[in-house]
């Protein structure tokens, strides 16, 4: 059985004091709310890290995600963050190939494929976006953009390590927007992501995470988690709100 997660991708916002207040609140809030089987992340801006691990404390349900690193293991590359200095302050997830990377930053697949490798070599785990963005999907592209991104980015894993990946399906022209995919075609893409998944590697698909991100929010949490495939979300804009981000973690 895959794992109930919920992740917030805090994206690059909020100054200091107002990340470790709501660090402080979300802690507080899952402590006493979120189900004990749901695993709950925070995935924060690298200058927030040291604080945040330290605010969760010895949480038993509350993880912490940086949202990018790169494959080098050290040396010379300016303003880059390597995997094993993330590791070094307790992170536990990483999150590789989300679309704005993806966009703005230039990140391949193979770029992440070499990221997925560092992240693994470190012991810590990937939490890996894939998605199509409007044209594609109106093209009716959209399994193939997904099946290409996986297997140019993840398929090179042997199984013991595959089976330590976290998949978030974000529908790009559903992040940020509003728009979310409807409860049916998040959990019709999930179907096709475990099936891919499944001509790879078999029964062990069946305890990989697949969330789903883009503008998930209370309301529609529930109806969306309702997907058989649907094993939690990668929220964005909902998790700076400590009890929306909570309230999600209840929505199963
Ligand atoms: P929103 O929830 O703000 O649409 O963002 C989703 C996302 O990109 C999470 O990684």
């Amino acid at each position: 059985m895959a794992k109930k997660i919920v992740a917030g991708n805090w994206k690059m916002n909020l100054v200091k004091d107002e990340a470790k207040a709501l660090a402080s609140e979300v802690v507080a809030q899952a402590k006493a709310e979120t189900p004990s089987d749901v695993t709950l992340i925070m995935g924060v801006p690298f200058v927030h890290i040291a604080e945040v691990k330290n605010i969760i404390g010895d949480a038993e349900n509350v993880f912490l995600a940086a949202q990018n690193c790169y494959d080098k293991p050290s040396g010379a590359y300016t303003g880059e963050i390597s995997a094993a200095q993330l590791k070094s302050y307790g992170v536990d997830y990483v999150i590789l190939g989300h679309s704005e990377r993806r966009e703005y930053f230039g990140e391949s697949n193979e770029m992440l494929a070499a990221k997925v490798d560092a992240v693994l070599e470190n012991d810590m785990l990937p939490i890996f976006c894939v998605g199509e963005v409007l044209e594609e999907r109106e093209a009716g592209k959209q399994n193939e953009v997904v099946s290409k991104q996986l297997s140019e980015s993840l398929f090179h894993l042997p199984v013991e390590d595959f089976k330590k990946v976290v998949i978030a399906y974000e529908p790009v022209w559903a992040i940020g927007t509003g728009k979310t995919a409807s409860a049916e075609q998040a959990q019709d893409m999930h179907k096709e992501i475990r099936a891919m998944l499944t001509a790879k590697y078999g029964d062990a698909a069946n305890d990989i995470s697949i969330l789903y991100g883009g503008s998930c929010k209370p309301s529609n949490a529930n109806e969306i988690f309702a997907g058989a495939d649907v094993d939690g979300g990668l929220i964005g804009g909902a998790s700076l709100a400590a009890a929306d981000f909570v309230a999600i973690s209840k929505s199963y």
